[in-house]
């Protein structure tokens, strides 16, 4: 046995990617074929295999870091749509943000309403940092210090309580950095989607990173064509479709999923999988087994798959044999967490002021309601003028409270991963509303497999659903 790095300070990200392409084929070891390989013949390489006749997982081989600064969290939405690649990105809710920290969509340049969209952005900041003193004073009654904690943890504590509220006024526009590691083929078909996209800042971007990446992987990144004709089509056919009423705000289940899809026999398929893993049954005889359990049964083989995971254990992949459905509600600023989620199918709709918005309750306690819901509806009123002419452009001006939808296509590992990370004390306070109310929703259809991931007590879930006042209308116009 040999283990060893073939270092990226030694060979570029496309000779490492031939060096494990030609496995497949050589007799030598990865270190003898990485030292031949030169840079032409390791881009005469690719042109052959990966982009002439398509073996396109080489390229997965090659890997880049790239950084990214002061683009708009619109725009991220696009790039972090990428599934197979890694993110880290600047937060809102453990910085507080300058005046201007916002992007002013290339569109706008020059355009009538440039002006009308710089002062919504202004207000929405100047709202931004006017909460933040009110409201840390009654964070800070709501938040003693606990036992053991020195008075930097809670000074740390208060100040992401607090940013946690405010964050409801950014809009958008509000600029982000966000390292991203990714391979060439997932970048490849990241950037062809982004090339495709309706914003001037998010084809821009892509034109950087681009530019950026082919500095390192020249080859492999040398045909990255728009992938327009699928959005188009998409696009038309939206356009031609019959207005419908939109449902009244107040009857909107807000951060409560609704299942629309789940196998009634989705619990009975993991525990019989996770039989299966260990017994010599065939599979329907491990579902007839499970199917014919005494519910005690049933908890006792869920308990065996479930019951005994430590923090850091990922359960076994046998949940992924269920999968669900469900649509959500949730503000603007949950659904930018709960986008990160990569590994779930997310279809979101677009961003706009119409569902109606979301008041953190510790704002009308610092006495500044008002102030929220006037920056709240100036931006609404924004939104309006500028969809008018561009909706796309349009979002850009919506805040972090605003209330967006989104249709979800998760299996049960998923779920589980999304619950326990998501209703920890330290998530936001959204998160753990939506990721408990998903886990209640769970639980009433498969109960044997969520039994093991605790509910908050009452005292906890009185404070969570408390955390929220609205929903408050939105413009209301639209499908
Ligand atoms: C309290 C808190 C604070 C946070 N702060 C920040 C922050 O400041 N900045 C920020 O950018 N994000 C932050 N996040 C988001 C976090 O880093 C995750 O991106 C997000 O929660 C999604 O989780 P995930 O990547 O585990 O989930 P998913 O993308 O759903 O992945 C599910 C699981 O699949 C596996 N997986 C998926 N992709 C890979 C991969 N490429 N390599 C290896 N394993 C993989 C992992 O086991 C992962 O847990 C924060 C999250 C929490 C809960």
């Amino acid at each position: 046995m040999r283990v060893y790095l073939l270092s990226s300070q030694t060979y570029t990200p496309e000779v490492i990617a031939v060096a494990f392409a030609k496995t497949s084929r050589s007799p030598e070891p990865f270190d003898v074929i990485a030292r031949e390989i030169s840079a032409e013949q390791s881009a005469a390489f690719h042109e052959k295999w990966v982009i002439g006749y398509g073996h396109a997982s080489v390229a997965e081989h090659a890997v880049v870091h790239i950084a990214i600064e002061g683009v708009s969290r619109l725009a991220l939405e696009a790039l972090e749509s990428a599934r197979l690649a890694s993110f880290t990105e600047k937060s809102t809710r453990y910085q507080i943000l300058d005046a201007d920290a916002f992007v002013r969509p290339p569109e706008l340049q020059g355009h009538p309403l440039a002006d009308r969209y710089e002062a919504a952005a202004r207000h929405l900041f100047a709202a931004y940092h006017a909460l933040q003193e009110p409201v840390q004073r009654v964070l800070r009654l709501h938040e003693p210090t606990r036992t053991g904690e020195t008075s930097t943890q809670w000074a740390r504590r208060n100040r992401t309580a607090y940013m946690d509220v405010c964050r409801f006024l950014l809009p958008a526009a509000t600029q982000a950095n966000v390292g991203m590691t990714v391979n060439a083929r997932e970048l490849a078909h990241t950037l062809r989607k982004m090339l495709a996209h309706p914003l001037a800042e998010v084809r821009a971007l892509a034109e950087r990173i681009h530019a950026a990446a082919r500095a390192s992987i020249p080859t492999l990144l040398r045909y990255v064509e728009p992938d327009h004709a699928t959005q188009q089509a998409l696009a038309q056919l939206a356009a031609a479709l019959p207005p419908i009423g939109q449902r009244p705000v107040a009857t909107l289940p807000i951060y409560v999923p609704i299942l629309h899809r789940w196998d009634p026999e989705g619990e009975s398929r993991v525990l019989a999988a996770a039989l299966y893993r260990v017994a010599a049954w065939d599979y329907a005889s491990a579902l007839a087994y499970v199917q014919s359990a005494s519910s005690e049964a049933r908890f006792d083989l869920a308990r065996a798959l479930l019951g005994h995971l430590t923090r850091h254990d990922i359960p076994l992949r046998e949940l992924e044999h269920t999968w669900y459905t469900a649509e959500v509600v949730l503000d603007q600023g949950a659904f930018y967490e709960l986008k990160r989620h990569r590994m779930m199918t997310q279809t979101p709709q677009a961003l706009h002021p119409r569902l109606g918005y979301m008041m953190p309750r510790a704002v009308a306690e610092a006495g500044m309601a008002e102030r929220y819901h006037e920056a709240m509806r100036h931006a609404a009123a924004t939104y309006e003028a500028l969809a008018a002419w561009n909706s796309h452009v349009a979002s850009y001006i919506v805040p972090n409270g605003y209330l967006r939808r989104v249709l979800l296509t998760f299996n049960a590992r998923q779920a589980y991963h999304l619950i326990r990370l998501r209703s920890a004390p330290n998530a936001h306070a959204s998160m753990r509303l939506f990721a408990y109310h998903l886990l209640a929703a769970l639980r009433k259809v498969h109960p044997a497999l969520y039994a093991f991931l605790p509910m908050p007590d009452e005292a906890e879930w009185a404070r969570l659903t408390k955390y929220l006042m609205g929903p408050y209308p939105g413009t209301g116009k639209g499908s």
